[in-house]
Order: structure tokens, then C-alpha cells, then sequence
């Protein structure tokens, strides 16, 4: 069985979709997504060894060689411009995921829609996606086991149409922020813990010009937050 994470993100595949899947580690989700009928063909992209061998034995294992290309390179660099419409990137960083997409854009023409899951930073995936005219279309959160995920979707548009409250809605998701369901609530409130608690240890350390800084930077965005969770 899959995990809920990755699940949710085969959902947003369209259906006859050719897919990349970068950093595709085990294969599962390309595997998982053909064997559900979303996908007629697939690059498993991996720029480790280890992981690149388990997306190998995985697809062998699978019967799934003449479907699944399992390639080794450094995020789109495993695809030639026109050869997928759809991509994911599943469990890295907002920031990586992000990079991943700059160093790649060449290839993103034909490219339909994005799936990207952010373990952290979705708000930077969020910023990319608005300087690049990649509209958001859906987000989802889930908790599995004990860790909170953010799913993004987007297709290729205006950058800016789900966005009202900018600032906040870049940091939250336009589409959380509306839903606010328990798992996003949980999610913004234990930040907002956190965030007060590194501002009571740097007011404790003193006035220190990057303390103070650092301090007024989180108060900004304690303020974001608990506005928009009202
Ligand atoms: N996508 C799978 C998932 O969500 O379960 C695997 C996630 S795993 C935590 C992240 C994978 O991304 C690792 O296997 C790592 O080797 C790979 N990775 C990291 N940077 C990459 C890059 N620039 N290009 C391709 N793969 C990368």
C-alpha cells in the first residue's frame, strides 16, 4: 500500500498523463500511478545511486521496465523538452523543489501540471510558482504518521489568480487558508508556538542587532499568521 502522502499526490495526476517523478527514490509513486490507470508512461529521475538501485528493483520487480524509465541525473536533466506532462516532486524541501524547477525550466514547456510536495517551505514553492506563471489550482494537508504534509498543484496560467491576501496566503496556501481544516489548524498553531518560543529566548539573550532582527522577523510573522487563522 502506499502512504496517504504520496497517494494524494498520485490523485492530481490527470489520467493518460506521462510523468516524470523526480527524486522518485523507491519508484513506488510512478509504479503505484500506472498501475492505477493515471499514467501511460513514466521517467523515474534519481540523483543518488542508492535510491536510483531501489527505483531499478522496484520497477523490475513491478514487470513495469517497458513503462517506468528509471534515469540518473540531477532533477529534470533526466527529460528532454516535449517528453512528459505531468511532473512530481514528492518529500524534499520547498527550497530544493524549487531549485529543482529554476535549473530545469527549459524542459517545463509542454509540461501541463505540476505536483509538488514540500516536506518544509511550501511557501517557497508558492513564490516560485507566482514568479514563473504557474497558477495554483488545489492544495491539500495531511498527517500520517505524526508528520503534517502540504500538497500543491498547479497548472501552467497567471501566477497571481488564488492569491487575495498575498502575503499571508503565499506563507498559508490560498486554498488551506480558505478550508482551514483541523490538520492545517494544528499545523499553524504548533508554528506559532515554536515562533514565540525562539522570541522569548532571543529577548532573554539580549539586543543583539541580528537577535533583535531575528526577533522582529518572527513578530511580522506571528502576526501574519495569527491575523489570518482568525
Ligand atoms: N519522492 C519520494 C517520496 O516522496 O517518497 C522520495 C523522497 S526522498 C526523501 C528524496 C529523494 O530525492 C532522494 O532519493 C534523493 O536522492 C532525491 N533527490 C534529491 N535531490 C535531487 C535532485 N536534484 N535530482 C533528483 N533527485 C534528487
Amino acid at each position: 500500500r502506499l502512504s496517504k502522502r504520496l497517494e494524494t499526490v498520485a490523485s492530481f495526476i490527470p489520467k493518460g498523463a506521462t510523468l516524470a517523478d523526480i527524486g522518485s527514490d523507491h519508484a513506488y509513486l510512478p509504479c503505484y500511478a500506472y498501475l492505477h490507470g493515471y499514467i501511460i508512461k513514466a521517467v523515474a529521475g534519481e540523483v543518488a545511486d542508492g535510491p536510483l538501485r531501489s527505483a531499478k528493483q522496484q520497477v523490475e520487480k513491478a514487470g513495469l521496465s517497458h513503462i517506468i524509465s528509471v534515469r540518473k541525473g540531477d532533477g529534470l536533466a533526466v527529460i528532454a523538452p516535449g517528453e512528459v506532462d505531468c511532473i512530481t516532486i514528492a518529500g524534499m524541501g520547498g527550497t530544493l523543489i524549487a531549485n529543482i524547477l529554476e535549473a530545469g525550466k527549459n524542459k517545463l514547456s509542454g509540461v501541463k501540471r505540476l505536483i509538488l510536495q514540500p516536506n518544509v517551505g511550501a511557501d517557497i514553492v508558492r513564490k516560485w510558482m507566482m514568479s514563473n506563471d504557474w497558477e495554483l489550482i488545489a492544495e491539500r494537508i495531511l498527517k500520517e504518521d505524526g508528520r503534517i504534509y502540504e500538497v500543491l498543484v498547479a497548472e501552467k496560467g497567471d501566477g497571481k489568480k488564488p492569491y487575495v491576501n498575498m502575503k499571508a496566503e503565499l506563507l498559508l496556501g490560498p486554498f488551506l487558508l480558505k478550508e482551514k481544516n483541523d490538520v492545517f489548524l494544528e499545523k499553524w498553531r504548533h508554528e506559532l508556538e515554536q515562533w514565540k518560543r525562539i522570541v522569548r529566548q532571543l529577548a532573554e539573550k539580549g539586543e543583539t542587532e541580528s537577535a533583535l532582527a531575528k526577533k522582529r522577523e518572527l513578530e511580522e510573522k506571528i502576526k501574519l499568521v495569527e491575523e489570518a487563522l482568525q
